[in-house]
């Protein structure tokens, strides 16, 4: 049972994050966010996978113009993603935008943070504080002082360890230490214009170095945390990285919404961030899909039958468990917690539910006659909400 870290929960637009909400799954795109027509589609596939709130790169102010005619056009909450000019966060926001991932540290000047920490809190939207290990202000920047003026006390502490790190080699911080110093330290100047509607993310390549910083940071703050691992890799290789990751910190209870980076369709990233949550019981998204690796008892080919029921199941959205197995005499027993499955052995196979037998079919009607009893499952009392937590 995974208890989670309890956090302040903070709206985008319709979906809360943090708190006991769901843990969310979200996404980024990889157009240009100008060419409108390219991004809605690319958000309206994603939102076809279950993809919870999207982000878009704002690099210019072409693309924050673009953030209405893209918000008009898709469901999801939308982010933008601003790296270092306050005019377009401003304009992102004038636009309607629902959220921005914003560092105020890297606005170098106070009254321009403020403008922006002001028009937010007028709309209400939160601010993702994006620290990442690749691009981490100079250790002695930081300490200098905090552009909005008084840094709360808990953050005292790090601000100052950093100060006197940046005296000498010898004290400089660890990557992890500078890296969740660089967010309290971004974190101090959104509180010091009392602004609290704060998620924060400490991203890395390497997943032990995120880990680190994440565990350390989710002592500190109250604010949700977003996962991720960063630059993960290809959809495979990524995938598992970020799963080992982010699956570490959900299980410790940390982490209120995840991204999955991968280098690959962005509908990948959400396919993987629900089987993340499905693997630790946290979310149920459409099917789970339970099937045996075969071996020297499969009298069908298990593989090729598991993968085409796979293709079938992506269409169904229902919070249940289907196993495909390769043997009559141990598949149901090996997948008796499935609410449905099928046992296949040489031409024919046995359907059964929850371990027992309920039809025997033969190989012509495999796919079909599975597919029927996936239709007449009930998901009873599954309730999300006992998933959740
Ligand atoms: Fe082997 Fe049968 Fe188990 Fe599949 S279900 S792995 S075929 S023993």
């Amino acid at each position: 049972m995974i208890t989670r870290r309890p956090s302040k929960p903070i709206r985008v637009r319709d979906v809360t994050v943090g708190g006991d909400a769901p843990i969310t799954v979200q996404s980024m795109t990889k157009t240009d966010t100008r060419d409108v027509p390219a991004t809605v589609d690319q958000i309206k596939g994603l939102e076809e996978v279950g993809c919870e709130i999207i982000r878009v790169a704002v690099p210019d102010m072409e693309a924050a113009q673009a953030i209405p005619a893209i918000m008009k056009q898709i469901r999801i909450p939308l982010i933008a993603d601003i790296h270092f000019h306050y005019l377009l966060a401003l304009e992102c926001i004038k636009g309607g935008v629902d959220g921005l991932r914003l560092n105020p540290g890297n606005i170098r000047d106070p009254e321009k943070v403020k403008m922006v920490v002001k028009a937010a809190k007028e709309r209400e939207i939160p601010i993702r504080i994006g620290v990442n290990f690749g691009s981490l202000p100079p250790v002695g920047r930081i300490g200098i002082s905090s552009q909005a003026g008084t840094v709360v006390s808990r953050l005292e502490d790090g601000v100052n360890k950093l100060a006197k790190a940046g005296e000498g080699e010898a004290d400089k911080p660890s990557l992890v230490d500078h890296m969740v110093n660089t967010g309290l330290w971004e974190i101090g100047i959104l509180e010091a214009l009392d602004f609290d509607l704060i998620k924060i993310s400490l991203k890395a390549f390497d997943v032990p170095t995120a880990v680190e910083a994440y565990r350390k940071m989710a002592d500190l703050i109250p604010y949700p945390l977003h996962l991720g691992i960063t630059e993960a890799g290809t959809v495979k290789a990524g995938s598992i990285r970020s799963a080992i990751g982010i699956g570490t910190l959900l299980y410790e209870g940390i982490g209120d919404t995840i991204r999955v980076s991968l280098s690959g369709d962005s509908r990948e990233e959400v396919t993987a961030g629900f089987e993340i949550l499905k693997s630790l019981n946290l979310r149920q998204q459409g099917v789970t899909l339970v099937a045996c690796p075969s071996c020297g008892r499969a009298d069908v080919d298990v593989i090729r039958l598991a993968n085409e029921i796979d293709q079938h199941l992506k269409k169904i959205n229902k919070p249940i468990k289907v196993a495909v197995m390769g043997c009559e005499v141990n598949g149901p027993g090996e997948a008796k917690d499935a609410d449905v499955g099928i046992a296949a052995g040489n031409g024919r196979a046995v359907i059964f539910r929850k371990g027992k037998k309920v039809r025997v079919v033969q190989t012509e009607d495999f796919v079909a006659a599975l597919m029927e009893e996936v239709e007449k499952t009930e998901v009873g009392a599954k309730v999300e909400s006992a998933l959740r937590r």
